[in-house]
Formats: structure tokens, C-alpha cells, sequence
């Protein structure tokens, strides 16, 4: 009986252990460990951070979901894994030995690298996580009591803007709702070298779309921003040209402020000798393998790929969910097949789709291979897409409470969106 662990219980690493339980049945041992003893369903995080919905709504326990389907549960943070002798070193110094080790432990919120940044010890809001956003509530509670100008995007290396923009436009649209946007200035600040690149060179008509929308929000943006620090009410940014030549320099005043940060690999992870790269994201070959350790596969946020192209301040790919139900659906099949002494043959797909929320309408988008040129760049805005999106918040977690290892992507969204048919011509 072979123990496969998975380490990270977020949006790549549940799947990953009941898709691993319905492949594997009781042949062979699960275990899945996590830092904290809940699931949180981060797309929401916007949500939260305005009021629009409860933490209860959008995290649930793991333990007894996973319970149910035969899967075991430590739930504390792994200190040390030791890749040459198998095994993961907890918080309170025990090893649990593996036969396969499953890393899906997501980002480390690199807030260091802007001094004054992030909710802890800084002065910028953070929606990464459900406490961070819970954070970013009470402080945008505080904000209506004396609202003023604010200041939401992205800062340099970030890779995550999709949620920068779903949030400037939930914001905003919150604030409407209070009649309240009138007495707040909103500026975008992003790393981005325009306005809809999203990290991945611009989808489809995203630039033109977006800009169009934040002019419809009344929302001024700098793009080529590379925030060099953040004080008590006051953001400096560098902004650049497009040969990354000084274009001016800023001093934003602000009340409020939510600028995602860059991410990097956990410490646990990073850590390992030749895992991962400099920034601490595990280096895969094309079956979501770790090209040092044979046993470890890895998925989600914490797999290292390139950057789409160059940019002035830099600026990451995202990861996003149907890339991470593709990583992990090409994981479990590879485990299952070496199980049975057969040869890797799985590989996931680093296409990007995402379904971004504008508070009352939203943005979809396809960008197929996340590289242009593409086969298929599509970017679409509508009603349609808000409520998509909270048809997929509420599936996911239904999904994750009855431990479904159904991939929603490949069954329900790309068809909602019409992708499959996009797909045969990739
Ligand atoms: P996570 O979901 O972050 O899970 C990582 C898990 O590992 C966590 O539970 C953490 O506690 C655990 N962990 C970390 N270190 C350790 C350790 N040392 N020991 C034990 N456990 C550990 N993508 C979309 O497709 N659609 C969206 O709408 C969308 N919205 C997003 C909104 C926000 C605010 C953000 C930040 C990202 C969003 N993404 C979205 C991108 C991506 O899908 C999410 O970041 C997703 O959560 C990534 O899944 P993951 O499994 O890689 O990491």
C-alpha cells in the first residue's frame, strides 16, 4: 500500500485528494495536510471584503468532509520536507512519511518586497486570504465613517490581477450602492505595462475593454507602476515608459488601499534543494513532476512557469482554476499509472480561462495557449458572467463538502461558455 500525502488543502490540493480517492479506491493510503484546520474559497475573497458575504459562507472544515471519503487529516503547517528521505516535518516535530508527495500549498504573499505594504504591520489591504479579507473589511468599515480618495491594484512581480480588477469594480460598485462614490477618487495602480495584459500580453480586446470599463467606474489608472514603498496614508510610485525609463514619479495620498502583492513558493517548500526556483515555485516537467525528486508532483499557484513575455516592471503569469484542475486531474492520473508499474503519459494544460466579477456584470476570459499568438483569445463581458461566477462559488463548494471529485471545469464551465467547442481548434 503506497501513502500518497498531499500537502495544501486549497483549491488545487482537496481536488487533487478526492480525485486521488476515487482513482486509487482503499488500495493505498491519503493523507492531506494543511496549515489551518478550513477550507477557504479564495475567488470570493472580493465579496467578503465589501460585506457581500459571511466567512461562514465561504470556508467550510476540512476534517469531516474528508473523513467521509476514507482521506486522513493533520491539520498543521509543514515545517521541513525531506525530500531525500521521504518525509514531511510538522509544527510540533512529528514526520509523516510518503511514498508520493502531492505540493499544492499555493503562494507566500510577498510583502516584503514593497516596504509598508500588506495588513500586517502595513497600510494596504489584502484579499489573498478569507483573514486578510475579513481584515479588509473592517478596515473599509472604518474607511465609510471618513471616506476619501483610494488606491486598489497590483504591486511589481505580482502575477494575480484578475482579482485586482474584479475588486476595483466591487468596490466601486458597493460604494454606488451607498451613494457613497461620489466622495471617493479610485486610481488603479498596477505593475501592468497596460490596462487589460492580466499578465498574460492582453486576451482578446481586454486592454480596450477594461480601460472602457474603468472609465465607465470613473477609475484613473497608472500603469508600468513599481510602488517602492507605502506610508501611513501615502503610496510612492515609480511609474516607467515602455523602455523602462523613469516617466514621473508619484505620491498618492489614499484612505483606503488593496494592492495584491507578489507571490512566492512557501518557505517549507522553497527550501528544498533543487525543488524549486529562485523565487521558491517548484520546477515541474510536463507531467507535473519535480524534475529533481521522481515522487513529488506539484499543481497550483506554487508550480513555477515562465513569465508571458517581458514587461517594464515585472510582471508574472496567472494560475488560475481550470490550469489547476488540469494539473491536478494529469497528477492523479500519473500516480495511478506508476501505482500499476505503467509509464507518466498525463500532462496538464497551462491554458488560461477565468471568469471575472464586475460586482453587478463581469468578464470572461480564454486565452488558448496562455502564450499569444493563440488559437484561442476570447474576452467577453455580460450579466451573465457575475452570475456564472456565483453558480460556480456555490458548486465548488458543495463539491468540496460532499467530496465530488468532479472536475467542474472540464464538465460544467467550459461548456457554459461554449469553450469546448473553442477547444477543438487548439
Ligand atoms: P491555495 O488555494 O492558496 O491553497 C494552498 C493551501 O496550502 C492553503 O490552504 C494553505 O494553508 C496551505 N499551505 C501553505 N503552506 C503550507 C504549509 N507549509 N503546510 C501546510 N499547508 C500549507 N482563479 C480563478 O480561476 N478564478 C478566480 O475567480 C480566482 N480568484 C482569485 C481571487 C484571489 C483573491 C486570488 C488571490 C486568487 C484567485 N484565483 C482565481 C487564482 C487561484 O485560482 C487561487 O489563488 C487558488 O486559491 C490557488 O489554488 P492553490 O491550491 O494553488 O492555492
Amino acid at each position: 500500500m503506497a501513502h500518497i500525502v498531499v500537502l495544501g488543502a486549497g483549491l488545487g490540493g482537496m481536488p487533487a485528494a478526492y480525485e486521488l480517492k476515487a482513482e486509487l479506491g482503499s488500495a493505498h493510503r491519503i493523507t492531506v495536510i494543511n496549515a489551518l484546520d478550513y477550507f477557504q474559497f479564495v475567488p470570493s475573497n472580493p465579496w467578503l471584503a465589501v460585506g457581500w458575504r459571511e466567512r461562514e459562507a465561504i470556508t467550510m472544515p476540512i476534517a469531516p468532509a474528508l473523513q467521509k471519503k476514507g482521506i486522513e487529516f493533520i491539520g498543521q503547517p509543514v515545517t521541513r520536507i525531506d525530500a531525500e528521505g521521504n518525509a514531511v516535518e510538522l509544527k510540533d516535530g512529528s514526520r509523516v512519511a510518503y511514498d508520493y508527495l502531492v505540493i499544492t500549498t499555493g503562494p507566500r504573499l510577498a510583502f516584503e518586497e514593497v516596504p509598508g505594504s500588506g495588513p500586517v504591520g502595513g497600510f494596504t489591504q489584502s484579499i489573498c486570504t478569507t483573514d486578510h479579507a475579513e481584515h479588509a473589511l473592517g478596515a473599509y468599515q472604518r474607511f465609510l465613517e471618513a471616506p476619501g480618495p483610494a488606491i486598489i491594484g497590483a504591486m511589481p512581480g505580482a502575477s494575480c490581477f484578475g482579482p485586482a480588477y474584479e475588486f476595483a469594480f466591487i468596490f466601486s460598485r458597493d460604494l454606488q450602492k451607498r451613494k457613497t462614490r461620489h466622495k471617493v477618487p479610485i486610481t488603479f495602480v498596477t505593475a501592468e505595462p497596460y490596462i487589460g495584459h492580466l499578465g498574460l500580453g492582453g486576451v482578446g480586446d481586454s486592454k480596450s475593454m477594461l480601460e472602457s470599463e474603468l472609465r465607465n467606474h470613473d477609475i484613473k489608472w497608472i500603469c508600468n507602476a513599481k510602488v517602492t514603498k507605502v506610508e501611513d496614508g501615502k503610496m510612492f510610485v515609480t511609474e516607467l515608459d515602455d523602455m523602462g525609463q523613469v516617466k514621473r514619479e508619484h505620491e498618492l495620498p489614499f484612505k483606503y488601499s488593496m494592492m495584491l502583492p507578489a507571490f512566492k513558493g512557501v518557505d517549507a517548500v522553497a527550501q528544498v534543494e533543487g525543488l524549486c526556483n529562485p523565487r521558491g515555485f517548484v520546477l515541474i516537467d510536463e507531467y507535473q513532476r519535480s524534475k529533481k525528486y521522481r515522487n513529488i508532483y506539484s499543481a497550483g499557484v506554487c508550480v513555477a512557469i515562465p513569465p508571458v513575455e517581458v514587461t517594464p516592471v515585472p510582471t508574472g503569469a496567472p494560475k488560475t482554476g481550470y490550469m489547476i484542475e488540469s494539473m491536478v486531474s494529469a497528477i492523479v492520473h500519473n500516480i495511478a499509472a506508476e501505482l500499476k508499474g505503467e509509464s507518466v503519459t498525463a500532462k496538464g494544460t497551462w491554458n488560461a480561462i477565468c471568469l471575472a466579477d464586475m460586482g453587478d456584470t463581469g468578464a470572461a476570459f480564454v486565452a488558448l495557449p496562455q502564450i499569444p499568438p493563440r488559437n484561442v483569445n476570447w474576452f467577453k463581458k455580460g450579466k451573465w458572467v457575475h452570475l456564472a461566477k456565483i453558480a460556480f462559488e456555490k458548486y465548488f463548494l458543495y463539491k468540496m463538502k460532499n467530496g465530488s471529485s468532479e472536475p467542474v471545469y472540464e464538465k460544467y464551465v467550459l461548456k457554459a461558455l461554449g469553450i469546448t467547442r473553442l477547444m477543438d481548434h487548439k
